[in-house]
């Protein structure tokens, strides 16, 4: 039989290689992805879920990295409209941190790093004690400035769902066990989730698998110049801890900052840390110290005090950073590189070194011009102008209006995370249904039975927690009982 040779197969379904994925496959190649667990499953849904220009990495003079990440920010505002959001943070000031001066400067080139900023510039505040003010009284001004949010999971399916609508093999459950070049392409073996071996092959092969980048790599005897640094950092839920839209950015006394961010409607998310990590990259957790280190942190600015007894839940990621020279993991580059090796000019293999979410789609196009000289007839980069699945509105408002007055039925909490998860893709979801019953069974919270569906049947949901912690946050929100209900129903509709 002939086999069939794709131009790419990507190794790693996180926000890099869905990323790629979805550019690659809108530029006409033919393109397969494997992940070994669900997309997004590990470092691309635990991070602090920001999409912003990185204000301390001024500090490091990484002017690249900040301008970049600031135009990806504006870019990632339209095309991605229903998944991220604009976030005013407010930065207490007091005489024992950072210089005032040095902040202001900061903030000015913030500001002016990306001359077309659509987001409002930073400003001085004087803060005064009332009871709307949620810092203790000692701080007496304080900086604002803007960036923005983003449901990190789910911008990974949307970058899957782009691959798939531009004709990519989406393979989650899919582990990668060994890639070799044969005389006219890769060989690639992969095995699924019941374990059966299957043989694939391409052109070009990506290495997108970040924490696990260099055992891809040395695994399979390839050469790198390149290498990385885990590094570990931890977050914790908390009920909220003030009303308001605001985050806030802390200096702890360690000269690291700390972000505290409105999440959910009802809680305050908390992080993160930097520790060295060695160990599987799948089965990081918060330490104790963590956990403590970040109460502490928040209880030297705010007014209502947490301890470790108020996390509701928390999680924990391993950063692929670049490994550099500094001893201080806080200090390492959160810049990436992207190194490819060929034998005579084919069977290319394209490894990426680092990143952070906000530039993945930056990273894509340098990725794929990186491989132009492998496939000289792609056609040019078009992702910064087409919004993803979902964003095809020219106003996330306008677009949440027109939905409300579609649906007025809908409690408004649950329009409003609708709106937020799925954008447009709401209208597939809830097609002409016209009452919470025709949803189907309710399986507490605002979930419901069609919703479930429409995660199986469109995202690759299989799994209680693909539904409830990555596709949703919904395990916030679920009692157990209601969890291991839905889990029971998983298991009887034979999707487990
Ligand atoms: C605590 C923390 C906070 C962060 N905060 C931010 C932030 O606010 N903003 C921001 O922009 N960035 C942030 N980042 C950085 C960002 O999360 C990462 O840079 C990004 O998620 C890396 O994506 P990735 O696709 O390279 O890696 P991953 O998401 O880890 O994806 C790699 C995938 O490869 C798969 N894989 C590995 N081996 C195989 C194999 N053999 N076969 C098949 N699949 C395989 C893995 O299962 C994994 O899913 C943060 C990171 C951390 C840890």
């Amino acid at each position: 039989m002939l086999k069939q040779v794709s131009d790419l197969f990507i190794i790693g379904g996180g926000i890099n290689g869905c990323g790629i994925a979805a550019d690659a496959a809108g530029r006409g190649l033919s393109v397969i992805l494997c992940e070994q667990n669900d997309l997004g499953q590990h470092t691309s849904s635990h991070s602090s879920k920001l999409i912003h220009g990185g204000l301390r990495y001024l500090e490091h003079y990484e002017f690249r990295l900040v301008r970049e990440a600031l135009i990806e920010r504006d870019i990632l505002l339209k095309v991605a409209g229903h998944l991220v959001h604009p976030l005013r943070f407010v930065m207490p000031h007091n005489q024992y941190l950072r210089p005032a001066w040095m902040i202001r400067t900061g903030l000015f080139l913030y500001d002016h790093l990306n001359l077309k900023q659509s987001l409002p510039k930073s400003k001085t505040l004087q803060l005064h004690d009332s009871p709307a003010n949620p810092l203790q009284a000692h701080f007496k001004i304080a900086f604002e400035y803007s960036d923005a949010s983003v449901d990190d999971a789910r911008l990974v399916i949307h970058n899957a769902l782009q691959a798939h609508a531009k004709g990519a093999k989406i393979l989650p459950w899919h582990k990668v066990i060994y890639a070799s070049r044969q005389k006219d392409c890769w060989q690639i073996k992969v095995l699924d989730s019941q374990d059966q071996e299957k043989t694939y092959y391409a052109k070009t092969l990506i290495n997108a698998s970040g924490p696990w980048v260099d055992q891809i790599i040395q695994g399979f005897q390839l050469t790198t110049q390149h290498h990385v640094r885990l590094v570990k950092g931890s977050h914790i839920i908390v009920p909220k801890l003030y009303e308001g839209k605001q985050a806030y950015i802390l200096q702890h006394s360690d000269k690291r900052v700390i972000f505290v961010i409105p999440y959910q409607n009802q809680f305050s998310l908390i992080g993160t840390t930097d520790v060295d990590y060695q160990g599987d990259p799948s089965k990081a957790s918060i330490s104790p110290e963590e956990q403590s280190y970040l109460c502490n942190a928040v209880n030297q600015y705010f007014k209502k005090s947490i301890s470790v007894k108020d996390i509701i839940w928390s999680y924990a990621g391993v950063r692929p950073l670049q490994s550099d020279e500094h001893g201080d993991p806080k200090k390492v580059t959160r810049d990436y590189s992207l190194e490819v090796h060929d034998e005579n000019g084919a069977l290319a293999i394209l490894s990426v070194y680092g990143g952070k979410v906000t530039t993945y789609r930056k990273l894509a196009e340098h990725a794929l011009s990186k491989l132009q000289a492998y496939f000289p007839n792609m056609a040019k980069d078009w992702t910064a102008h087409t919004p993803l699945p979902g964003a095809n509105f020219s106003s996330f408002d306008e677009f949440c209006s027109h939905f409300k007055s579609d649906y007025a039925w809908l409690p408004e909490p649950m329009l409003n995370r609708l709106a937020k998860a799925y954008g447009t893709r709401c209208y597939e979801l809830l097609q002409s249904a016209q009452s919470l019953e025709d949803l189907g069974i309710h399986f507490g919270a605002d979930l419901y039975e069609a919703e479930v569906k429409f995660m199986i049947n469109t995202e690759w949901a299989k799994s209680l927690d693909d539904i409830i912690w990555r596709r949703s946050k919904l395990g916030l929100f679920l009692t157990l009982a209601e969890q291991e209900q839905l889990n029971n129903w998983l298991h009887e509709a034979n999707i487990l």
